[in-house]
């Protein structure tokens, strides 16, 4: 927390990588404890499926990039965004539901309906990217702020101050109805949000060795089942620009130059 960054008592920081600068005035791992808590409710209430061999290649997909992620990282002398992650992976047993998320630190689920557009490892591997992509770009602890700086001001910033996290999440529960957990995790993300994700999820999936261009075949895909009846949530949650494939492929080229696979995953 810092006085004087952007102007506010808000503190700032910058988003891995794309260094785009954010305003987050939650403590990252506030946010994190309360996604594990959140995630180990939701695993309890949600139906897991019983297919144990796609369960374990969700798990080899972000194990693999959880490595090239921490590699990247240290490589370059920078702070690992995931160090603290204590990463976890559910299979949802629900084929209506065209869906896949990741929690801040690493919380991960993907839901059976997806399997129908991801269709072979590297589209699964694109979608895992992309969201993770979100967590690590702390794009839910930017959501939080945001919502609170809308809709309750500087009286909590200043409630913040003095520390009382728990507190404050009563507080601003009671007198305006927002749960700084579900806005800041389920609502969907902005379209900044959503290019930053895209570029870093492509990143990620290149230091890992998966196929970028499967990215743009899933994007198509998605589009496809976008004209059926029941449009895939996902795409509710990641509102889709019309340039968006041609985004994605323009930057293949340059991110597999800067983001080469690295050895030994
Ligand atoms: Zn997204």
């Amino acid at each position: 927390m810092g006085y004087g960054c952007c102007g506010t008592i808000m503190s700032c920081s910058t988003a891995p990588i794309t260094n785009r600068n954010q305003v987050t005035f939650f403590p990252e791992s506030v946010i994190n404890s309360q996604a594990a808590s959140a995630y180990a409710a939701f695993k309890k209430k949600a139906k897991l499926s019983e297919d144990k061999e796609t369960l374990k290649l969700i798990e080899d997909i972000g194990s693999k990039m959880k490595i090239a992620i921490s590699t990247y990282f240290s490589s370059k002398k920078l702070n690992d965004p995931t160090k603290d992650y204590n990463w976890e992976y559910i299979l949802v047993d629900d084929d209506k539901t065209l869906n896949a998320w990741c929690m801040p630190g690493g919380k991960i689920a993907v839901y059976t309906g997806i399997l129908k557009v991801t269709k072979n490892v590297n589209g699964l591997a694109n979608v895992m990217g992309h969201e993770i992509a979100h967590a690590v770009a702390k794009h839910s602890v930017e959501r939080a702020s945001a919502s609170l700086a809308l809709n309750v001001g500087t009286t909590v910033a200043d409630i913040f101050l003095g520390g009382a996290i728990g507190r404050t999440r009563n507080t601003v529960g009671r007198t305006t109805g927002v749960d700084i957990l579900q806005v800041g995790i389920f609502n969907p993300f902005t379209r900044t949000q959503e290019t930053e994700a895209d570029y870093l999820g492509l990143a990620f999936c290149s230091m890992t060795g998966y196929d970028l261009y499967e990215g743009i075949e899933l994007w198509k895909r998605m589009k496809e089942f976008n004209k059926g009846k029941e449009p895939p949530q996902f795409l509710s949650t990641h509102p889709s620009s019309e340039n968006r494939i041609s985004q994605i492929r323009s930057w293949i080229p340059t991110i597999r130059k800067n983001f080469p696979k690295i050895d030994n995953i």
